[in-house]
């Protein structure tokens, strides 16, 4: 049980979360053609390989973060490349000079990178994507708790959020030419986002 986020964990939290995405590509790929592209689980699976090639040591959380980002916005592509970037390169900005994350400090880091992920991707909460996920998840956090619960229960606020998805009409994304034919179907980016922040419950668990 971790009480403190730092390199080795989230390096840890970055393979299970590679690992994940690489086992679940089929079933995001088929969310994705549902009511977009079904490229997702593809673009998630390619940027995730191209960070575990680059994951050699960071000297911090935030140059880690940074890695992270800058990898998935050259390697990812679609929407989701520039967003997944975004939110990684906005919490390292918020973990710069932290040799470790604490509770608040993850918190910190994730609410500034979901704010760049909505000042990048113009999404409200209700618009069928990733933000969906990732709002409950940052919301979560703030209950005082130790950082292994928090981040079980960040983890399953986001799990709850991408499964609420699925009676929306989607406002923003591919899934937005769609309108009603878009309900029924939970939102890929929104899926994807709950496993990244379950890998990380797990390798902080
Ligand atoms: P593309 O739609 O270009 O094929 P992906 O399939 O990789 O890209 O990603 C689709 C996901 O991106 C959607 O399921 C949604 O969660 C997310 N997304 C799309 N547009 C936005 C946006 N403006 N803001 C937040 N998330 C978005
Ligand atoms: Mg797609």
């Amino acid at each position: 049980m971790a009480d403190q986020l730092d390199v080795p964990l989230l390096t840890a939290w970055l393979g299970r979360a590679a690992a994940a995405i690489e086992a679940q590509q089929g079933y995001l790929s088929d969310l994705d053609a549902a009511i977009g592209d079904g490229d997702h689980g593809a673009n998630l699976a390619r940027g995730f390989k191209a960070v575990m090639a680059k994951l050699g040591t960071s000297a911090d959380p935030a140059a880690l973060f940074r890695t992270v980002g800058m990898t998935l916005i050259g390697t990812v592509g679609g929407a989701s490349g520039p967003l997944y970037g975004t939110l990684f390169v906005e919490m390292a900005k918020a973990a710069a000079g932290r040799a470790t994350l604490d509770a608040a400090g993850w918190h910190a880091a994730l609410a500034a990178g979901v704010a760049g992920v909505v000042a990048r991707g113009k999404a409200a909460p209700g618009d069928k994507t990733m933000i969906d996920a990732l709002t409950p998840a940052v919301a979560a956090l703030e209950a005082a708790a130790s950082l292994p619960e928090a981040l079980a229960s960040s983890a399953a606020a986001a799990r709850e959020g991408a499964e609420a998805t699925a009676p929306l009409v989607a406002r923003k994304g591919r899934a937005s030419y769609l309108g009603e034919r878009a309900i029924g179907h939970v939102d890929p980016g929104a899926t994807s986002s709950a496993m990244l922040l379950a890998a990380l419950a797990e390798a902080a668990g």
